[in-house]
């Protein structure tokens, strides 16, 4: 028998909406706990059955949602339905636009909180982010192995967001054997990208700025373009496809660069109009506003500035010091395509940092393009938190 966990009076409401997660502050007893992560039984204070959770005693995250049925039982079969399902869902944009790689699972917005599986050709690459579904880890496995029984399983759940829930980071072979790293991905119409599965960022690859490389093309024709945060130079082979003058890519990372340069012969294009920089974003845009150096095309897409609440005070300060930068670097008429992955900063907020930006650069802009993540990577209705990233084009003049 699974424990119980009974909430304050008041605090089933999220619950009776679907929202997956039960805050601590919102337990008022817990009977029989389970080990970290194991199942238990939610129930409102009159003693309702509310839903089956994780149990996550480390973390501010008490329990996670796996399901709303009281006879739903959370095993391999339970799995197996959950991921089949979101992959039908990924059928229609696989058809659409051939694409080899995709995300198979993003999470509580597929009704899996803290499970994320990315799949590359044939290689499920899977990160176990909860107490529960690392408890569940076996039947995780188990489903996989029956909807995709070719495939190579591999785990990186090298996060350290592992330790809110009592974890250690962990990465290496569930199932088979991988080809030698980086493999080749397809996007967006024949778009030829290299991933290494085992030492690139996150899973390997940012598949939810998918559709965003591709709305980069039509702005480049003729254009010079700097792509800050270039990571493997994504935005950079679009840019160039899009008959860029030149590209100068910017990231810290020397490895991500040096894919970077592979990915731009990978598809014919033309290193010779690519530059390639090491360096710090903040520092490179600085050092060329003193240098009056100008760009046609700015693309900012950093990493997560804000992990909580709490630093999200300072990451607006991050966000408005590259947007001010980057506007003050910008030929009249340029294009600014600006991100921000972090999920505490809202769209609104986002909105206002560039405005103030610009403002601060002394530049005029207009939105011409709405952008966010790409349609496998839902966000599930009941869980607004699952609309993380958010883009602007902004047209400076
Ligand atoms: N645009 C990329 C993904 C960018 S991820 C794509 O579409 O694939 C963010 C990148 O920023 C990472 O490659 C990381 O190495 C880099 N980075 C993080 N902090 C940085 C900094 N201060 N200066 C330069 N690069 C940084």
């Amino acid at each position: 028998m699974p424990g119980i966990m009974i909430l304050h009076p008041g605090r089933e409401k999220s619950l009776l909406r679907k929202h997956p997660w039960i805050f601590s502050k919102g337990v008022m007893e817990v009977k029989e706990p389970p080990e970290n992560g194991g199942d238990i039984t939610v129930r409102d204070s009159a003693g309702n059955f509310l839903a089956t959770a994780s149990y996550s005693p480390e973390s501010q995250i008490r329990g996670r949602i796996w399901s709303f049925d009281p006879d739903e039982k959370i095993d391999t079969a339970f799995f197996e339905r959950r991921i089949r399902k979101a992959w039908e869902n990924r059928q229609a944009l696989i058809e659409r636009t051939a694409v080899s790689a995709v995300r198979v699972i993003d999470a509580e917005s597929d009704f899996l909180p803290g499970l994320i599986i990315d799949r590359y050709n044939g290689i499920l690459v899977v990160k176990i982010l909860s107490a529960g579904t690392e408890y569940h880890l076996q039947h995780i496995r188990s489903a996989l192995e029956k909807i995709f029984p070719d495939d190579v399983i591999y785990e990186r759940s090298d996060e350290a967001v592992r330790k809110k829930e009592g974890l250690s980071e962990r990465k290496g072979i569930l199932r088979g054997e991988l080809p030698p790293q980086p493999i080749t991905i397809s996007e967006n119409a024949g778009m030829k990208i290299l991933v290494d599965v085992v030492n690139g960022h996150k899973t390997g690859f940012y598949l939810d700025q998918r559709d965003n490389r591709a709305a980069l093309e039509k702005y480049c024709r003729g254009r010079d373009v700097l792509n800050c945060f270039s990571y493997t130079g994504g935005f950079s082979l679009y840019a160039l496809r899009g008959r860029a003058k030149s590209v100068v890519n910017v990231d810290v990372s020397g490895p991500a660069l040096a894919i970077a340069k592979e990915n731009v012969v990978l598809n014919h294009l033309d290193p010779g109009r690519c530059r390639f920089v090491r360096a710090d974003v903040f520092e490179y845009l600085r050092k060329s506003r003193d240098e009056k150096k100008k760009f046609d095309v700015i693309v900012l897409d950093p990493p997560k500035f804000a992990e909580s609440q709490s630093q999200l005070q300072k990451a607006c300060r991050g966000y408005k010091d590259i947007n001010m930068l980057a506007a003050s670097l910008l030929n009249p008429g340029g294009i600014l395509m600006t991100y921000s992955c972090s999920g505490h900063m809202t769209p609104d907020l986002f909105q206002k940092v560039v405005a103030d930006a610009l403002l601060d650069a002394g530049r005029e802009g207009q939105i011409i393009e709405y952008l966010t993540q790409a349609g496998d990577h839902p966000v599930a209705l009941p869980f607004p938190e699952g609309l993380y990233l958010k883009g602007l084009v902004v047209k400076v003049s």
